[in-house]
């Protein structure tokens, strides 16, 4: 299998370098993993009359009734007829002509295949493959023939889609059952019928009938998916089992002080299970390495925050990593009201700390004396050292990388523990997919008393109106946003948009009767800061804003949002956006607004933010509408690069396949029965090929 392709007929070094280059296929095994876009059916030459309108192409046999051209110029096409004993088609060239008259003969017997089109009703192919009739290729393939992807680079060196078939074919020819021997258990090939993995590849490229292809389909799949949750689950194991972490053995006067006397709510049953879930992990002994999915509003700072102060019972500094001032500010705000009364040292820091109060920070933090560290990515930066860092809290943000992780380790002797929070829940399949190294929480409950959002998508020409609505909301006491698109934080367009847009707002909303705040990313940090407190203040009524205000923003008093252009936004951040609102007791709308023309797309991401409210159902839309590609922060891990399954389509072999590694991991966790070597062996085999060891 570690061949070179020089080894095939017809490769010469020239080929075989451009193969490398162009499509990364180095070996045998490359190429037998280069699969075929579609196939071609010519095991059968089908009776014209009983070609139907749901087929695809055509392999037909008869004899050649007449050839005529037709029409002028740009128009001018040569059409023939050909009839066996059931019907006729119609073949027709628009090119090629002048070649096409002289092969063909009326009377003659032809064979042709193609793309069928239907006029009239009546089957029609054109551009067909046409050769004189003869029994023995009448009688048919053995199998449906392979269309391979190629490139323009190798066409221009004759290794097209045809010359790519004929070396896979005479591959396969050379190769053995023992050259691709069996990688999956025997009684998970028997439980879920799978095909034995050398007839897979055959069939994967050369089926012998459509049934077949789907059956090699499934089985690699399967493969597929079966060992790239083994990999990501064996690593979550290990760190399981080997990973050295900080044990809070208790929980101590702060977190009990703080949740009998100060805890402003009870807590949902999903913050309360979730916290079970962190403190079982600090306690272990083993560092904690935790992904929190909850949808917006769901309460994620109180679990941080009650984390933190357990943390800070058994002696150790934690620190609260937000993506941006703003949201960071807010925590502060937040989190030091909450526990004004208790003894403990909270600071902030960002970009913007001044330089005297930042080295006073940083001296706090290295004595010991802050015991919660709040800020931006400036929290982890080199300059900041720690007495003894015990917990790291990263939120809203999936794009927390090895590198950030790195400068963490560094920071003690023993790594912090940590807990990611999401900005938007993506499926759960795709998590644990993606995600599965990471041990997994959700919170898929809002706090109670919490009002639906109701969310209408309107026409701009409704904006007088959408404006009245939102006056309405203001004499009731109420404040509202209105986002405007910024696709490109450079992009000039979108500021002279926000401009025109915030102009506008204020000619409906005039002062001294309103009072308007404006955000964007082209402000200073303080000015952004100021007006978005002028806003949280009750200050302001309205907020007009780019998507800066995206994530985190926590204003309960605003109960409406317009958004400006709403089909320039993806599904995870309309819902996103929208659950700026929706915080407080009040009944909350949110407004999208569009121009009239919408693409499919567009309006379909509209349709489903009017009829549902819960991310994990917008985060299964997007990722249908989008592909899991696009899904933010699906990390380059690898753990989503597959060659055949598509994540979306494959879900159901993906369940089974995780079910059977799961069962196979609680067993047999070392992989060293018997009946397991043969998956241990291919893992090792595969393993310095795919640099897995690096992540985590
Ligand atoms: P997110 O999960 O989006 O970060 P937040 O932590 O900002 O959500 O919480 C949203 C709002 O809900 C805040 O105003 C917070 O005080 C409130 N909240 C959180 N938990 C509860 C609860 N159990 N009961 C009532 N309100 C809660
Ligand atoms: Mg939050």
């Amino acid at each position: 299998m570690n061949s070179p392709v020089e080894y095939l007929t017809g490769i010469s070094a020239q080929r075989g370098e451009l193969l490398r280059k162009e499509l990364n296929i180095h070996n045998f095994k490359d190429l037998l993993e280069h699969y075929p876009l579609r196939h071609i059916d010519k095991t059968n030459v089908d009776k014209i009359g009983n070609i139907s309108l749901n087929d695809e192409y055509a392999y037909v046999a008869g004899v050649l009734q007449d050839m005529n051209l037709i029409g002028e110029g740009r128009s001018k096409r040569l059409v023939a007829h050909l009839k066996d004993g059931t019907g006729i088609i119609e073949l027709v060239w628009f090119q090629g002509i002048h070649w096409v008259q002289k092969m063909l003969l009326p009377g003659h017997h032809f064979l042709a295949f193609g793309k069928l089109g239907f006029f009239m009703g009546k089957p029609q192919i054109a551009h067909p493959d046409i050769e004189p009739y003869t029994a023995q290729k009448a009688g048919g393939k053995e199998h449906l023939e392979p269309i391979y992807p190629s490139t323009e680079k190798l066409k221009a060196r004759g290794l097209n889609g045809a010359a790519l078939s004929k070396i896979t074919f005479e591959l396969l020819q050379k190769i053995a059952p023992k050259d691709l021997p069996e990688n999956l258990p025997a009684d998970i090939l028997t439980a879920y019928k799978l095909m034995p993995r050398y007839d897979a590849f055959k069939q994967i490229h050369f089926p012998s009938s459509e049934k077949n292809y789907q059956q090699a389909l499934r089985r690699l799949k399967f493969e597929e998916l079966f060992y790239a949750q083994l990999r990501i689950n064996l690593i979550k194991l290990q760190r399981h089992r080997f990973s050295k972490g900080w044990a809070f053995e208790k929980v101590g006067d702060l977190f009990n002080n703080f949740y009998s006397h100060y805890l402003p709510f009870e807590l949902t049953g999903a913050q309360k299970r979730v916290l079970k879930e962190i403190r079982k992990d600090f306690g272990t002994g083993k560092q904690m390495n935790r992904l929190l999915q909850g949808d917006v509003g769901s309460g994620k700072t109180m679990v941080a925050l009650l984390s933190m102060l357990i943390a800070a019972d058994n002696g150790f500094q934690s620190v609260l990593m937000a993506p941006t001032e703003i949201l960071a500010q807010q925590h502060y705000i937040s989190i030091s009201e909450y526990v004004k009364d208790l003894p403990v040292h909270i600071e902030i820091l960002t970009g913007s700390t001044k330089t005297k109060k930042r080295k006073q920070i940083l001296e706090d933090c290295a004595e010991g004396n802050v015991q919660i560290l709040l800020g931006t990515h400036a929290v982890i930066e080199e300059k900041v050292q720690f007495k003894n860092i015990g917990f790291a809290v990263v939120d809203e943000q999936h794009k927390f990388g090895v590198a950030q992780r790195a400068k963490l380790w560094k920071k003690n002797t023993l790594p912090p523990h940590i807990l990611v929070m999401t900005a938007t829940p993506i499926p759960r399949t795709l998590a644990l997919t993606a995600y599965g190294d990471l041990d997994y929480s959700i919170m898929d409950e809002l706090p109670p008393g919490r009002k639906p959002i109701s969310t209408l998508h309107r026409n701009e020409s409704a904006r007088p109106q959408v404006m009245d609505f939102i006056k309405d909301e203001i004499k009731a006491g109420r404040q509202a946003y209105i986002i405007y698109p910024l696709i490109e934080e450079s992009s000039k367009l979108d500021y002279e948009n926000l401009m025109k847009g915030y102009e506008e707002v204020k000619s409906f909303f005039p002062e001294p009767t309103y009072w308007i705040s404006m955000v964007h990313g082209k402000q200073t940090p303080e000015i952004k800061q100021t007006n978005m407190q002028r806003f949280v203040a009750g200050d302001t009524h309205i907020m007009v804003s780019t998507t800066v205000i995206e994530v985190g923003v926590n204003v309960p008093n605003a109960s409406v949002m317009a958004i400006e252009s709403a089909e320039k936004f993806g599904l995870s951040q309309l819902h996103q956006l929208r659950g700026r609102v929706g915080r407080g007791a009040d009944k909350s709308y949110c407004v999208l607004l569009t121009g009239n023309k919408l693409s499919r797309d567009a309006r379909e991401r509209l349709k489903i933010m009017e009829q549902t409210n819960d991310g994990f159902k917008v985060a299964e839309k997007d990722l249908e509408i989008r592909g899991p590609g696009e899904i933010e922060g699906t990390r380059q891990s690898g753990a989503l690069n597959f060659k055949l399954v598509n994540i979306v389509l494959d879900k159901a072999i993906l369940e089974v396949a995780r079910n059977e590694v799961e069962k196979l991991l609680k067993g047999d966790p070392d992989l060293i029965m018997a009946e397991n070597l043969l998956v241990k062996n291919y893992l090792q085999q595969q393993q310095h090929k795919t640099g897995w060891g690096k992540i985590a």
